[in-house]
């Protein structure tokens, strides 16, 4: 395997050389075979100890220099001017088999000189957390970051009890992140976030290499990505829960799982993260989100937009306004898609959402049941409500509108099996997969995690996976004490 480093090697300001804390006895949990091949890396070696070696940075071959990275971010409003790799070290670039370029990143894997008061340490289940998680995003065709393994340590590491620790091997088209930017542009070096521009466009706008005002049509670029990975979300009730700065990548994937969640019954105001106490990461607030963050990148970038600073401003507001338009669309269509409209009206998708929302019905339960309405069984769209009247109303106004589509039922049920998932990365599953392999017992994360391979395709025997959680999981969170 051959490593590269570009980005450190264009920008040596953002990294520093590090390594990684050597594990007492690390043992691969899991492997991710379908990664692994696309780097043409032998699972099989992986899963020995020199393979589990290798994945904790512990090994390091040639040309292999893990580097701490440098950002900064606002987290839940507030900026730190100093975050960085504080449990994380990039060990460095791979092209996979299609010559695409990615990071190979750990987190976990000890301390840094960006640690500040933490210990630079993962425990096992938010690990596999984002193991589990981002495979469900990736199956949901989602663009997101992807874990290569998870390796346990064989340390036992202090949080509310003893845990066990663990390293993920993680794979990114990059670690440019918002903050990275925000950290670039409060450096002496007043050339820097131009550098760290040029290259991010290389990397992930190549085509805007020699466009005129390349730095407004990457920012233009950007917010684009960002409109479409977030309305991507929002169409599978996905919350993120921690959309810091510094957990916002340039390249439009999904990083940085964390207390995230998938929402059951539909309410925008739902909220997972045990510290967001405003609700600021609520799921119906990540387009505001997305749009905040997207202004303090702007902000780095100004300089680059135009030499008068008052047209800088003008330009760049103008882009932040385009961006709730653009998100709207993006989720208009996608909700005519879920519905099997060509051109859902919007009364029609917001009278659905008010109606869910009152009644608790589970969202993505009632998308999949679709289909067996357009195919003549409404009985398990009818019985998720309580005021069945106000549903039938709706079903009548909707199947008015289907009537009218070009497409014959058939085909519209079959089209809108593929955008309403069955199965989706449930809290219960999730948390019953992550005690069992804080226990050391995978089979629930193995079969978890066979499930959601396939979230648009209905199998027997996975009837469970497809149910809402059970009552006490009504007041579910997750802790960022990761
Ligand atoms: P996150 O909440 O994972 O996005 O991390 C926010 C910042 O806190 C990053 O700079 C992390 O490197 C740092 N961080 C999180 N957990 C730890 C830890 N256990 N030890 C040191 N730094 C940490
Ligand atoms: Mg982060």
């Amino acid at each position: 395997m051959t490593f590269e480093n570009s980005y450190t090697s264009a920008l040596p300001e953002l990294a520093i050389t590090w390594n990684s804390d050597v594990a007492p006895s690390p043992k691969a949990l899991i492997v991710n075979e379908a990664v692994a091949q696309s780097f043409n890396l032998d699972p099989q070696f992986l899963n020995t100890e020199t393979g589990a070696r290798f994945l904790l940075g512990n090994d390091v071959i040639d040309g292999c220099t893990p580097m701490a990275l440098a950002y900064a971010g606002h987290q839940f409003g507030g900026y730190s001017p100093r975050l960085g790799d504080g449990r994380a070290l990039l060990l460095g670039e791979i092209l996979n088999n299609a010559g695409q370029r990615f990071d190979l990143h750990l987190k976990g894997s000890g301390r840094t000189t960006f640690s500040r008061g933490g210990d630079g340490k993962a425990a096992v289940a938010p690990m596999m957390r984002e193991h589990i998680v981002s495979e469900a995003m990736h199956a949901l065709g989602i663009p997101t970051t992807r874990s290569l393994a998870i390796v346990a340590t064989g340390e036992q590491i202090a949080r509310e009890t003893w845990l066990p620790g663990a390293v993920l091997c993680r794979i990114a088209s990059s670690h440019i992140r918002v903050g990275t930017f925000q950290y670039a542009a409060h450096h002496d070096d007043p050339t820097l976030v131009q550098r760290l521009a040029d290259y991010a466009i290389d990397r992930h706008y190549p085509e805007l290499s020699h466009v005129d005002n390349k730095y407004l049509e990457f920012f233009t670029a950007v917010a684009q990505r960002q409109a479409s990975l977030i309305a991507q979300w929002t169409l599978v009730g996905f919350i993120h829960g921690v959309m810091n700065t510094d957990n916002m990548t340039i390249s439009g994937e999904t990083i940085d799982y964390g207390p995230c969640a998938f929402m059951d019954a539909f309410d925008p105001a739902t909220v997972f993260s045990s510290i967001d106490h405003n609700g600021r990461y609520a799921f119906g607030n990540q387009p505001n989100i997305g749009q905040w963050n997207l202004a303090r990148l702007a902000e780095t970038l100004l300089p680059l937009f135009s030499d008068d600073k008052d047209e800088s401003v003008a330009i760049a507001t103008e882009v932040l306004m385009d961006f709730p338009k653009q998100y709207q669309a993006l989720w208009d269509a996608g909700m005519s898609k879920k519905l099997g409209l060509k051109n859902a009206p919007t009364d029609l998708v917001n009278d659905l959402l008010q109606m869910l929302h009152t009644q608790s019905v589970d969202y993505t339960q009632f998308f999949r049941s679709l289909s067996s309405v357009i195919s003549g069984d409404t009985s398990a769209a009818r019985n998720s409500f309580i005021n069945i009247e106000q549903y039938d109303a709706w079903e009548s106004r909707w199947k008015e509108l289907l009537s009218r589509e070009s497409q014959s039922s058939a085909d519209i049920a079959t089209a809108v099996n593929l955008v309403n998932p069955i199965y989706i990365a449930r809290n219960h599953l999730v948390e019953e997969a992550l005690s069992a392999a804080t226990e050391g017992d995978l089979n629930p994360t193995l079969a978890l995690l066979e499930v959601l391979q396939q979230p648009f395709n209905e199998r027997s025997g996975f009837e469970r996976f497809a149910q809402p959680a059970p009552s006490e999981y009504k007041n579910y969170q997750t802790f960022c004490g990761t």
